[in-house]
């Protein structure tokens, strides 16, 4: 998948997949880690309820056989 990064990005349109609606600030409560713009957050039960509330504590993962890296704690899309 192409990536521009002159503009928002734009989430991959995976089977199995869907994301949840709205902007993300940042990642972590304490880092505040900055995000780049139209990246999504993987809809799914995640300990965390939105980026904003995660931390750098949790790791990230692959899913859908390397379709996509997320946060376990709040399923951000990190890929
Ligand atoms: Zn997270």
């Amino acid at each position: 998948m192409l990536v521009n990064h002159a503009g928002p990005y734009v989430p991959a349109i995976i089977d199995g997949i869907s994301y949840r609606p709205g902007p993300v600030a940042y990642h972590g409560t304490d880092d505040h880690e900055s995000v780049w713009p139209g990246r999504a957050v993987v809809a799914g039960d995640w300990p965390r309820p939105r980026p904003e509330e995660c931390s750098s504590t949790y790791a990230t993962q692959w899913l859908r056989n390397g379709q996509i890296l997320v946060c376990t704690g709040c399923g951000l899309d990190c890929s």
